[in-house]
């Protein structure tokens, strides 16, 4: 055995304390340390010839490379959507690696059983009881996932199996959406669907949520041709949300697969009082949501869920003889593109057994006050206005006075380079604007009135 291994096995139990200090560390001062980084080129490293053993490599990665990390996971970052991670989720981290399971199949090891379980809890939170489910890396695979059994249902439509005979076997395939996601178009390039087959149908005016007689009307204009509806229950920009329940009933006269993107508006399911933006989503044949979001697991956790995995089967199945054949309840292997995979249930279900469904409500609820709170102080000043209504955890906001591109950078940039807080650009409705997602089980009233004093006072400099 190389001595550097053979010495960290020896000492491993001071070693993982070691460690465990240094996470400690960064997990109690992470309020302190500044919110964003400009990123600053920290390297080249040769590749190490002869290791150095752990306990310097902490140091060194301490030393070189841990400063330059944000403070992504702490309470005042808003950028894109991003979640903390709760205590029980880290732990089911650490535990994840140590224990080091392959969830790809139950042969050996009851650790695919407590991923099912898992992904029933994660469904029982979204009123998704009709549903399977897997878990993948992000609300993207998910996505990916959940248009290849809708590439394949529409092979079956017309007596054709994609998964044998080709995507070039469909034709062209009809997306509809309102306002989809970019993973949407990702997914589609990566499935051979292609980017181009998005058509987007009109909104309702002023709003990111579709015009559901629009997309009746987009339907018909199919002539029977069977189609992908992509839904979406919570847009990034302005977390708006589709009628549901009204799409779903255009079923019953229109041939089409409904894929739900729910990556993180589906916890709104959460919060009795906001429920009802998602009611439906338990009808959609297939439906994302997001666990590295809202639910404040670590990078990198999504479940995909779907009403017919006997598709799913037919695209992912890895048939070799030294694996089992996908009777009964098929291997996860056989469900998603991954084959050998993290035991990423661990980390949700650490956290949902440590807090339960009440605990995670209270992080949502928690989020969508401080997001209001967050827009009431914005505009107190009158130098930002909102350019959409706060409808749940997100506050879209620009300049009051000439919010030009090169102005809301500006104030992007002055807002990073605060340390205080973080918030990332959009535009929106041709408006260039900021957008601050709420997300993170740490954020509390005294974080929201932090990061509104950072925001103002570099709009105030600006104007
Ligand atoms: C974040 C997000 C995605 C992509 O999620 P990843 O986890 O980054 O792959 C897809 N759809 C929506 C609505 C999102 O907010």
């Amino acid at each position: 055995m190389d001595e550097n291994l053979a010495s960290d096995l020896a000492e491993l139990p001071a070693l993982l304390d070691a460690v465990r200090e240094s996470a400690t560390e960064v997990l109690t001062g992470i309020e302190t340390r500044p919110v964003a980084r400009t990123p600053k080129e920290v390297g080249p490293e040769e590749l190490p010839e002869h290791g150095i053993g752990l306990r310097r490599a902490l140091a060194l990665f301490r030393e070189r490379w841990e400063p330059a990390f944000s403070g992504s996971a702490g309470p005042r970052y808003f950028g894109f959507v991003t979640g903390g991670a709760t205590p029980a989720s880290v732990a089911g981290d650490w535990l994840t690696a140590a224990l080091d399971q392959n969830a790809m199949s139950g042969e050996d090891s009851s650790a695919t059983e407590l991923e099912h379980q898992t992904v029933g809890w994660v469904g029982r939170l979204f009123g998704l009881d009709q549903h399977t489910g897997a878990f993948v890396s992000g609300a993207t695979m998910s996505n990916f996932v959940g248009l290849a059994i809708a590439r394949e249902w529409l092979g079956e439509q017309l007596g054709i199996s994609v998964a044998d005979a080709g995507v070039g076997a469909l034709g062209p395939v009809p997306v509809l959406s309102g306002t989809p996601h970019s993973s949407i178009s990702k997914s589609l390039s990566m499935l051979g669907i292609g980017r181009d087959s998005v058509r987007l149908v009109p909104t309702l005016p002023g709003r990111e949520a579709v015009d559901v007689d629009r997309l009746a009307e987009a339907l018909d204009a199919l002539d029977g041709r069977p189609a992908i509806v992509v839904a979406n229950a919570g847009t990034v920009n302005t977390v708006d949300f589709d009628d549901l329940r009204a799409i779903a009933a255009l079923r019953q006269r229109y041939p089409f697969w409904l894929h739900v993107d729910g990556a993180f508006g589906a916890f709104a399911a959460l919060a009795p009082e906001y429920a009802a933006l998602v009611a439906g989503l338990g009808e959609a044949d297939s439906v994302c949501v997001d666990l590295h979001k809202w639910l404040n697991v670590p990078y990198d956790a999504a479940v995909q869920f779907s009403r017919r995995q006997d598709l799913q089967v037919r695209v992912f199945l890895n048939a070799a003889a030294y694996l089992t054949a996908p009777t009964g309840t098929p291997d996860f292997g056989h469900l998603v593109p991954e084959n050998s995979r993290r035991l990423r249930a661990l980390t949700a279900w650490f956290s949902l057994t440590a807090y339960g469904r009440d605990g995670h409500r209270d992080i949502v609820q928690r989020n969508i006050s401080g997001a209001n709170r967050l827009a009431g102080q914005l505009t107190e000043t009158g130098l930002l206005r909102l350019v959409a209504p706060v409808r749940l955890n997100v506050v879209c906001f620009t300049l009051a006075d000439r919010a030009t591109p090169e102005r809301v950078d500006a104030l992007a940039a002055a807002v990073a380079d605060s340390g205080e807080t973080f918030v990332t650009p959009t535009v929106y409705d041709g408006v260039p604007a900021l957008r601050a997602a709420f997300s993170n089980w740490r954020t509390t009233d005294a974080d929201v009135n932090r990061a509104a004093k950072a925001i103002n006072a570099a709009a105030l400099a600006l104007s």
